[in-house]
């Protein structure tokens, strides 16, 4: 049986610093036993993970991060499957479509941010450190490489957060219509990291037919963790937890949101199993 499950990691797939095979040893060395790989919007990762898996002899499950809106504003959906068989052509075709709008909206922000606040900075520097999809961390990196003297929280807060002028939004996806495409592959459907969801009433997105929810995460204080078990209780959903590590970009990135410590959180063995039980009925 497994005894420590952090179901929330990102790899270079997406936005992460390690490799997938990276992010698997690591957390073996973390002391996990099962893991799920959820890049944004891309399941490229997947398959060195679940090789590495096997090698080092720890679980990954296969799983993404949906980027989706819900009256405007982002919410994440973490989507989990049995094996990768589970994933059709066509919702691969549906991500790839996703990943050339990202790229169409970073070079968007790029110019943005050259016509509203005279930044300017090179989409293919960009694209040179991104490795896979480009997300605005690697905007605000190339801002900072550029020798510009903002932090990482002022550029987020001043020049790409969603109510900058710079910012552009991802592909439109409803929150709805990705819980619908995710059980349409029979996905196991996770509200992701409720604590940092602003400006949305959460029970009202909770009442979505998600599975379940990610009540144990990384960023939340203990009241959180509860508040959230709760709804998970009265709602009847399951709950995940995640640490959503991405890897510290640099050291002057340590206050950043996401940078925690694979396995900071992670779900226990009864947790595991009603997560694997769920997991296996879909
Ligand atoms: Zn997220
Ligand atoms: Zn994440």
């Amino acid at each position: 049986m497994y005894k420590k499950g952090d179901f929330h990691l990102h790899t270079t797939a997406s936005d992460g610093k390690l490799s997938p095979a990276e992010i698997v040893t690591n957390s073996k060395k973390a002391g996990l036993d099962i893991i799920a790989i959820t890049d944004h919007d891309t399941i490229s990762g997947i398959d060195s993970a679940l090789y590495q898996g096997e090698k080092v002899n720890i679980k990954v499950i296969p799983g993404l991060e949906l980027s989706t809106l819900y009256n405007n504003k982002s919410v994440h959906i973490l989507g989990y499957f049995k094996d990768p068989s589970f994933i059709s052509l066509k919702f691969k075709n549906f991500l790839k479509e996703m990943d050339s709008y990202r790229v169409e909206r970073g070079k968007k922000i790029v110019h943005n941010l050259n016509k509203f606040f005279n930044i300017n900075i090179s989409y293919e520097n960009i694209v040179k450190n991104a490795h896979g999809i480009i997300t605005r961390p690697h905007i605000a990196r190339a801002i900072i490489d550029e020798g510009y003297n903002y932090s990482f929280q002022d550029i987020f807060k001043n020049f790409i957060g969603e109510s900058c002028a710079a910012y552009v939004p991802n592909k439109k996806l409803s929150t709805l219509e990705g819980i619908k495409m995710l059980q349409s592959l029979n996905a196991l459907v996770v509200l992701a990291h409720p604590v940092l969801i602003k400006d949305i009433d959460i029970e009202e997105l909770i009442r979505f037919p998600f599975h379940g929810i990610e009540a144990i995460y990384a960023n939340n204080s203990t009241e959180d963790t509860n508040k959230f078990i709760e709804y998970a209780k009265k709602y009847n959903k399951i709950i995940t937890a995640g640490s959503d590590f991405h890897g510290s970009i640099s050291q002057k990135d340590k206050n950043l949101k996401h940078s925690h410590a694979i396995g900071e959180v992670f779900l226990d063995e009864d947790g595991i199993n009603i997560f694997l039980d769920k997991l296996n009925s879909m």
